[in-house]
């Protein structure tokens, strides 16, 4: 037998309903920052920050240096300048002497 629901029974799937699909609309949020997110890192990966040109990659030694051709940057990763503070003095210098 098919007892049609109360006003409060209403009121409260309804709620629900409310609820679902504003979770739903936050998920959504999420998945499109993150989205914009990887399209970010996919556009400006390995671009110069200045000028928007590529960067390359110089290894010396252990050393690693992105460095723009256009507009003569050059890039550091995180970690590599403390790399280049433990080697001995004069050693930045022969490291941007290779650029000159
Ligand atoms: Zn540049």
């Amino acid at each position: 037998m098919h007892v049609k629901p109360s006003a409060k029974e209403q009121e409260y799937f309804a709620r629900q309903e409310v609820a679902r699909r504003r979770k739903s609309a936050m998920k959504q949020y999420a998945a499109l920052l993150l989205e914009r997110r990887e399209q970010a890192r996919a556009l400006h990966l390995m671009k110069c920050p200045k000028c928007g040109m590529s960067l390359e990659e110089i290894s010396i030694g252990e050393v690693h240096i992105d460095k723009c051709f256009s507009c003569e940057g050059v890039w550091l990763d995180k970690g590599e300048l403390d790399i280049i503070r433990e080697k001995e003095p004069g050693f930045m210098g022969r490291i941007l002497s290779v650029f000159e």
